[in-house]
């Protein structure tokens, strides 16, 4: 299948290539500021996982290119695990989100001062076995919300990619007993056949015996222990009952008259013979090396 077959199967990546954004993912977050203008009076906001950069290119025209004549300009922070090309406007922190010494280096460039938004599109390589998979997506999850507890101030907002598994509805309650509204936000740029979604948590409340802790060591029912959310309890006639669980409200974001991103689209001739070049070439691939090795006769295949 060529490169200008995929522009024609999904039109969000020939879009993106078209408007010179990095991935198609640019338009995910776009259609939620468009639901829940998440980028509203916000000055200090970090991207976790933003490689290869579309929600920082999202952050850096909406907050720093469109408000150039403020004074002070916004500070913008993106993390992630493999290198990014530079973005207006945006310190890149080459990092991983899991580590304690990351949230350091965030509050460094901060100067101290707590973020207004944190957004998470995190996603770990996938190894194919299903259960392990869950796991280090789950541990992705609470590494940045844990990262998010100890960075943003009462009132701010969290957003940030899931997959819509079994215990989904745990952690809506979870994170009830800290924001002020959660919600679970499928945008029209995400396919409809995945079970990915994003939770858009409003108004950050920590109460005032929370601790905010960084440590992966902990489950994620430790992590939020004191906040008796969905636990077992065994009563006195031997039967166990659960705790009612929050269903987070669902809502489809983006116009409805935008792409729909599960369906075919035929473009017209001329444009569909054209195929476009990526906006950011990847910095570092790890067929990079492997080239390299090649070149030098020390691998064969
Ligand atoms: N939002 C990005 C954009 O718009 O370009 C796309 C993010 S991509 C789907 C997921 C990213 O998560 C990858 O770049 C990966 O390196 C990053 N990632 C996974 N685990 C990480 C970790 N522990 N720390 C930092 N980044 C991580």
């Amino acid at each position: 299948m060529g490169k200008s077959s995929k522009d024609k199967r999904d039109l969000y990546y020939r879009k993106a290539k078209e408007e010179g954004w990095r991935a198609r993912s640019a338009f995910k977050l776009l259609q939620l500021n468009d639901q829940f203008q998440l980028f509203k009076g916000v000055r200090r906001v970090v991207d976790l996982c933003a490689a290869p950069g579309s929600w920082s290119q999202v952050l850096s025209r909406e907050l720093y290119e469109n408000n150039k004549d403020n004074e002070v300009p916004p500070k913008i922070v993106a993390v992630d695990l493999q290198p990014m090309a530079p973005i207006d406007g945006v310190t890149t922190l080459q990092a991983d989100i899991t580590h304690p010494k990351t949230l350091s280096k965030i509050l460094e460039i901060f100067g101290g001062e707590p973020a207004d938004f944190v957004c998470s599109d995190g996603a770990p390589d996938v190894t194919g076995l299903h259960d392990l998979d869950e796991y280090i997506q789950a541990q992705l999850i609470l590494a940045a919300l844990q990262l998010t507890t100890c960075l943003l101030r009462p009132g701010g907002t969290f957003v940030a990619k899931i997959f819509r598994g079994r215990d989904i509805d745990l952690m809506y309650s979870q994170l009830g007993f800290l924001f002020d509204k959660v919600i679970c936000a499928k945008p029209r740029s995400s396919r409809g056949t995945s079970l990915e979604a994003f939770i858009v948590c409003l108004g950050y409340k920590p109460s005032s015996t929370w601790k905010p802790s960084l440590d992966l060591n902990v489950s994620t029912e430790d992590f939020f222990k004191g906040a008796n959310i969905g636990r077992y309890e065994l009563n006195d006639e031997l039967h166990y009952e659960e705790e009612s669980r929050n269903v987070a409200p669902f809502i489809a974001c983006g116009d409805l008259s935008s792409y729909d991103s599960d369906a075919t689209y035929t473009l017209d001739n001329y444009i569909s013979r054209i195929s476009l070049e990526p906006v950011q070439g990847p910095t570092a691939p790890p067929y990079k090396k492997a080239l390299e090795l090649k070149r030098k006769g020390e691998i064969k295949r």
